[in-house]
Parts: structure tokens; C-alpha cells; sequence
């Protein structure tokens, strides 16, 4: 038998359209043909997963491009055509294309592309014709919409939120696609959307509601018949149609299953919405129980400003309550602010830094905050990941650690979402030595600091991605949806 040719790439955004940062194809620092195969090959990631499997069964991988960014602002329409032109392009220029494998997150936007994985797969179904499967994963914060659904042979959601089974979706996706190229099955898939708007703060999968939701999911898929089944609660910070959860099934060529599934499942999402919701504590109120803990690490969890959900991750009034509590032996990451990293590298290590840090990005996070300290560490922010994307080398740009009297503050190039602890080692702070642990992060952190932090205080701090939906003004999503309205 002639080896399968299979298409693979990714394109991952997550995008906020509150962020006033402009996304450019530069922030997905790209790899293009081979080099995507030498880059994320052996790596856990979908696309290393895709690797692997395809690779198993000998098929000829043909890549095209991976692009991924940190989440921020809508992407430009131009760089968003550049990736979807580069996908269509090697499309176009394979001859006997079996199958079409992609790494989506499903909640990207570009400037007047609101539904931008759906217009990709579109694009793809039109110049490959309904024959050709096209297989996805997507990210359990994913946007589904009709359009992407109809456009695509089956999707395979994150089963985890802190996601650490991106490798394992993409292993099912590629044996899923292996198994249709030799006729052995016929995915389709169904979704049912829900007219509900859930904060990202409870939509983990280890407790709160998505728990008894995934149990009843597996139990779906115990049938031979049931390919997949996963719930998306989706990402909320964009103002766009198609907004909302949404619950996705793929059987084996029994649409009217899988659309039963999707209506079962979706019944009992909608009728506990209300467990998504989670109260928060104050910024004082989080940083005095921090301070009079009689042991730490205590996490302070920014989650308004989160990178990982497309805020700056420059926000300073968690910190400013720090520095006025004299709070000590706390480590802070990270402070997005470049003109301080510069500062921070023209003093130098032991070097005394005196300037205003943070909150530059916009007025969504308090104010620039005067800070007088000493630079402990100078590094180019280069680490490999530990937790989640195993093995993929993360790049926050230069980066600096100031010591302000006891409160050492990670100063970064880029925006980062703090999830993986490497990030402190990198720069000479260890993390399980700190009483207290501010980080810039919604839930992803985790995964990787639960196991050794004695407290998690989830602080309600002001920023693009805070839980408290009401702080946001949206225009475009559908009504009524819950919680702003009454259902
Ligand atoms: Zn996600």
C-alpha cells in the first residue's frame, strides 16, 4: 500500500478582543515546512503527538506551518491570511493529499476574521473537496461554531484544563485520521451550542463543575460507536457571535448519536452553570492571610491579569499592596515592562534600579508603581519547559530580577503567564523556598505548584481577563445568554 500523505500544522491563538495589543505573525515566531517536523517532534505537544502516530504507521508527514502565539489581541488581517495562504499553499502544491491533520485553539480572531479557524477549515474543504478528512484538536477554551464544525471530519477538545493532555489529543486525532484513510471508520461530528458565558475561574478539570460533566462524557464513549466526546466551556473574553460552551460529539457515521449525545450532555452543562461561578478575595484581604500564614508558599493568583487569557500581565496593584505591607521572601512573576529590563541590564546585577515598573499597557491595570531595589539576576529568558509543554523551550525575552527589600520581582521583555516554575529557577529564585508566590495566572500555574504550595487565594484584582463578567462591555455576542441574562 502507497504510504498515507497527511498535511499537518497548527495555528494557536487565543485571542482577547478587550487587549489593545495588536497581534502580529512575528509574536508566533513560526516554523515552517521541515522545520516543524525537527522543532516539535519527541515534544508533548498535539504536534508531537500527530509526529508519532503518523510517523508509526508510516505515513509521509507534509507540514506546513506552526504558529503559536501567547494570547492577546486580535491578529492582523494580513499576518491571519499569511498563515491561511501558507496552509492553502502546500495544500495546492500536494498532489493525492489523504488526510489534513491541524493543532487549532479555536478561539482565534482576526481584525475582520471573527471566526478564524472556521474560515481556515472552510478554506481547506473548498480545495480538497469532502473526500479528503480533516482532523482537528482544539483547546478546551475553544469557540465552536457551526462553520468549523461543518468543515471539518472530527475534533478532539483538551479533556484537561490545566491542559496537559494536548500530546494525547493529538495522538487520538492522528490515529483517528490513520483508521479513516484506510476505511476503517467514517468520524462525523455534532456540537450543540449553549446560550451560556461561563468566567474561566471554575472551568478546571480536576474540581467544580466540569468534573461530573467529563464523567458523564467518558461514559458516553464507552460505546463502540462513540469516537469522542468533550465539552468546551470556552473562552469569554471575546466580544464575537460566536461566543459560548459548547458540547461536541464524533461517532462512527451515526450523526443522529452523536447529535443525541451533544443535546444530553449539553442539557445537563446548561442546568449547572451556576457552579462555574466563584468568589474571590480582596487584594488586602489576599495579601494579609499571605503575610500571616504561618507557612508557605501562599500562591497570590492574579487572575485578572492573566497573560495566558490575553492581559498584558503588567499589573501592579497586587504588588503595590505587597510592597506596603513590607511583605518578605516573596518572589513575583513576572512584571511585563521592557523599558525596565533595559534599565535593569544598563545598572546591572547588584546594580541599585529606581524607576516606575508596570502598567503600561493600557489603564485596564492600576498604575505605574515607583520601586527601589537591587537587580539580582540578568538573563535572555530562554527556559525549557518542565510542566505542560514539556520539552518546548519558552522565550520571554531579557529578563531581571529586582530584589525590593525581600520582594524579588521578575521583570520580563514579553507577556508570560508564570505556569511553569522553570521560569523562577531560570532567573535564580526557588519558588518552594518562598512564602509567598504572586503569579500572573488564571489556573494553568496549577498543575505544577499545587503539589508543593500550602494555599491558593484566587485575588480580585482589576484586568482584561477577571472573572467578574460585568466588568466588560460587549456588543456583538448573541442574547440572551447567561449570566447577563435570565434563561
Ligand atoms: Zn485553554
Amino acid at each position: 500500500m502507497v504510504p498515507p500523505r497527511v498535511i499537518i500544522g497548527m495555528m494557536m491563538h487565543e485571542t482577547n478582543t478587550f487587549s489593545t495589543v495588536k497581534t502580529t505573525l512575528k509574536d508566533f515566531d513560526p516554523h515552517y515546512d521541515q522545520e516543524l517536523v525537527r522543532a516539535l517532534k519527541g515534544t508533548r505537544s498535539g504536534i508531537g503527538g500527530f509526529i508519532e502516530v503518523l510517523a508509526r504507521h508510516g505515513a509521509e508527514i507534509i507540514p506546513t506551518i506552526g504558529a503559536s502565539a501567547t494570547p492577546s489581541g486580535p491578529l492582523t488581517n494580513k499576518d491571519y491570511h499569511r498563515i491561511v495562504n501558507t496552509i492553502i499553499k502546500v495544500i495546492t502544491e500536494t498532489s493525492d493529499v489523504d488526510g489534513v491533520l491541524l493543532a487549532l485553539h479555536g478561539a482565534m480572531i482576526a481584525e475582520d476574521v471573527p471566526d478564524a479557524e472556521g474560515t481556515l477549515l472552510k478554506k481547506i474543504r473548498e480545495t480538497l473537496g469532502p473526500k479528503v478528512p480533516i482532523i482537528i484538536t482544539l483547546d478546551l477554551h475553544a469557540l465552536i461554531s457551526k462553520l468549523m464544525v461543518d468543515n471539518c471530519d472530527a475534533i478532539f477538545g483538551y479533556d484537561t484544563n490545566p491542559h496537559i493532555d494536548m500530546y494525547e489529543r493529538g495522538v487520538e486525532a492522528a490515529e483517528t485520521i490513520i483508521k479513516t484513510i484506510k476505511g476503517e471508520i467514517t468520524p462525523v461530528v455534532a456540537f450543540r451550542k449553549l446560550p451560556m458565558l461561563p468566567p474561566t475561574i471554575n472551568q478546571r478539570t480536576t474540581e467544580g463543575p466540569m468534573v461530573k460533566l467529563l464523567e458523564k462524557a467518558r461514559r458516553y464513549e464507552e460505546s463502540d460507536k462513540v469516537l469522542n466526546v468533550c465539552i468546551f466551556p470556552a473562552f469569554p473574553y471575546a466580544d464575537v457571535e460566536r461566543v459560548g460552551s459548547a458540547v461536541v460529539a464524533v461517532t462512527d457515521a451515526n450523526l443522529e448519536l452523536a447529535q443525541h449525545i451533544c443535546d444530553e450532555l449539553g442539557d445537563a452543562m446548561f442546568d449547572c452553570r451556576e457552579e462555574f461561578l466563584k468568589p474571590l478575595t480582596s487584594i488586602g484581604e489576599a495579601v494579609n492571610r499571605a503575610i500571616m500564614a504561618p507557612e508557605g508558599p501562599i500562591i497570590l493568583a492574579d487572575v485578572a491579569d492573566n497573560p495566558g487569557g490575553g492581559a498584558p500581565g503588567d499589573g501592579t496593584e497586587i504588588l503595590r499592596e505587597l510592597i506596603k505591607r513590607k511583605a518578605k521572601n516573596v518572589g513575583v512573576a513576572c512584571i511585563k515592562d521592557p523599558e525596565a529590563v533595559v534599565k535593569a541590564i544598563e545598572v546591572g546585577v547588584l546594580g541599585q534600579f529606581d524607576m516606575r515598573i508596570g502598567a503600561k499597557t493600557d489603564s485596564n491595570h492600576g498604575e505605574p508603581i515607583r520601586v527601589k531595589g537591587t537587580i539580582r539576576t540578568i538573563t535572555d529568558g530562554r527556559f525549557v519547559h518542565k510542566s505542560m509543554a514539556v520539552g518546548v523551550t519558552a522565550d520571554v525575552g531579557r529578563t531581571a530580577v529586582i530584589d525590593i527589600d525581600g520582594i524579588e520581582v521578575i521583570l520580563t521583555e514579553r507577556s508570560h503567564a508564570p505556569n511553569d516554575p522553570e521560569i523562577f529557577r531560570r532567573n535564580g529564585i526557588e519558588p518552594t523556598d518562598k512564602k509567598i508566590l504572586l503569579l500572573k495566572s488564571r489556573g494553568h500555574f496549577r498543575a505544577a505548584y499545587e503539589p508543593f504550595s500550602k494555599e491558593v487565594i484566587e485575588v480580585d484584582g482589576p484586568g482584561l481577563t477577571s472573572p467578574n463578567l460585568q466588568r466588560f462591555t460587549y456588543s456583538k455576542i448573541p442574547r440572551p445568554i447567561w449570566p447577563f441574562d435570565k434563561i
